[in-house]
């Protein structure tokens, strides 16, 4: 029995001469692995469809031992982000994230939908490549369960200081009053912060619609990252390259 969904192609690996085993992040069925037979080959009508930052319409049916992509038609490709070397890596990075925080066999829409308008922004405009990560990275921690508490000092309740510091490990904000120099918290200005509440409860649409100084952002970057990091308690080699990629640029 075939099922159709719609699907983000991931990643992917070359079995044997020319079939692809693929890692797709569906609208319906969380993260699923699938083989594409032939899709290696670049004449294989598959073979756009099924490649990596593709979006596509995909005809799958239940092998022996894994699912198998009977027909795959292309929505829209991301693929040209590749001319861009630290946009490709954090697509990557990005990748990474949804494949080892989305389970399998859940209903993923909405990480979905983030993770298109996300690609969106990297490749038709030219929005900053770490405000897109950081804007990703927090709302993937939002949409996969982990909120991060981020609207009352944990101390005393109080809505604002000049300077807030966020507890990424033990998920806490702390007003400059409340904080004693214990641990080593993100420091937010008010700038940062503002833009941390806005992206954590915009609409979906409206998620890249704000405006932050560089100093700002890179306070929001640290933040998001650490506190990514922190909840997935996982290393990404792709969060490595990145890195490397923008020390080299
Ligand atoms: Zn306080």
């Amino acid at each position: 029995m075939k099922t159709d969904m719609e699907a983000l192609i991931l990643t992917d690996q070359t079995v044997g001469d020319s079939d692809r085993l693929v890692t797709v992040l569906t609208r319906n069925k969380g993260i699923m692995r699938c083989f594409a037979r032939g899709a290696k080959n670049m004449k294989s009508v598959n073979f756009a469809p099924t490649q990596p930052l593709s979006y596509s319409h995909l005809s799958i049916y239940a092998g022996r031992s894994s699912y198998i992509i009977d027909e795959a038609r292309l929505i829209t490709s991301f693929y040209n982000v590749q001319l861009d070397l630290e946009r490709l890596a954090l697509s990557q990075y990005m990748s990474e994230l949804i494949i080892k925080t989305v389970p399998e066999n859940v209903y993923s829409s909405d990480v979905l939908d983030m993770m298109l308008n996300c690609l969106h922004v990297l490749v038709n405009t030219d929005r900053s490549p770490t405000l897109i990560k950081s804007v990703f990275e927090i709302r993937l921690a939002v949409l996969t369960g982990s909120m991060p508490d981020i609207i009352y000092c944990s101390g005393c309740g109080k809505y604002e200081s000049d300077t807030m510091f966020f507890d990424y490990i033990n998920n806490k904000l702390i007003c400059s009053d409340c904080f004693k120099g214990e641990g080593s918290p993100a420091v937010l200005s008010r700038g940062a912060m503002a833009a941390l509440r806005y992206v954590v409860l915009a609409e979906p649409k409206k998620i890249f619609s704000f405006n932050i100084s560089d100093t700002s952002l890179n306070q929001l970057a640290d933040c998001t990252e650490k506190y990514m990091l922190s909840i997935s308690d996982t290393k990404f080699h792709t969060l490595d390259y990145y890195k490397q990629i923008k020390a080299f640029l």
